[in-house]
């Protein structure tokens, strides 16, 4: 039996989005029951250090061997973490053309790896890697293979796991540490192909996610707290044209004035129920 709050919501969002038309949009809530660390608290508020500034990153070598020796180590977890049942049920909904899109703020691809297609990322992926010098792209675990064939130093180093697959390590490690060259060009300017704080979102990117919130008859938000103004501005954009706006959240987010019903619920667990009462 289902509490009635649950009921009552699964019966609204039915209501919503029985056209089809919707586009679900997500952020680090839906994977942190993956084991992806979460960037803020439930009040929105960020946790733990600051992440590296985009500027910082391209404007000295130390920085890119300070996120280098970190991404390192904090890569297996990443690579590692399966979808939960929520990517699994976006799956599931897109497949059954439930959806429209489905855009994400998550840079650990777990949406295509529960099979999900045509994924708007807007901050990227951590499974590229960019060279900033001749603007190719390798596979990450090419890169880490690199890596760790030139930092043998580094084997069997624990790491304390922070978000975004950077991790907090010994300064004293990161001194020796050599930063993984472009297999194309062999420049030493490698980026992991995903939006720093302090970048902005490719064009084509926030192109392709504004046209998707222009088209869809709604937008249901998955464990964002929107603090990200490439994804609150997509919220504004529904808000305006006076489409159902409605998000699955545990704690506080920057469009909750916006909202026309937010869910304080785990979304692994709704998901699956929203998929069969759509799919019926
Ligand atoms: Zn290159």
């Amino acid at each position: 039996m289902l509490d009635s709050p649950t009921r009552e919501h699964l019966d609204t969002l039915q209501e919503v989005m029985a056209d089809g038309d919707f586009i679900v949009l997500t952020g680090a809530g839906i994977s942190t029951p993956s084991g992806i660390p979460d960037y803020r608290d439930s009040d929105g508020v960020r946790r733990g250090r600051q992440p590296m500034m985009y500027q910082e990153f391209l404007a000295a070598p130390e920085s890119r061997r300070r996120y280098w020796a970190r991404a390192m180590l904090g890569w297996p977890r990443v690579r590692q973490a399966q979808p939960n049942a929520a990517h699994e049920a976006l799956a599931d909904l897109q497949h059954g053309g439930l959806i429209r899109d489905l855009i994400t703020q998550n840079v650990d691809t777990l949406h295509d790896q529960a099979g999900s297609h045509d994924v708007i990322e807007l901050h990227g992926s951590l499974h590229r890697v960019l060279c900033l010098d001749c603007g190719q792209r390798s596979e990450r675990d090419a890169i880490q293979q690199l890596m760790e064939l030139h930092n043998p130093y580094l084997a069997g180093v624990d790491a304390v796991q922070a978000p975004d697959g950077d991790t907090l390590l010994d300064p004293a490690f990161e001194a020796r540490f050599q930063v993984p060259h472009c297999p194309h060009c062999f420049g030493e300017r490698m980026k992991p192909d995903v939006v720093f704080f302090g970048e902005n979102v490719a064009q084509h990117t926030a192109a392709r996610a504004m046209a998707a919130a222009e088209n869809a008859a709604g937008m249901l938000v998955v464990g964002s707290s929107l603090m990200a103004y490439s994804a609150f501005r997509l919220c504004r954009v529904i808000a305006d044209r006076g489409k159902p706006l409605i998000a699955i959240n545990l704690g506080k987010t920057r469009a909750d004035d916006l909202l026309d019903l937010k869910i304080e619920a785990s979304c692994e667990q709704l998901l699956p129920l929203l998929v069969e009462v759509l799919d019926r």
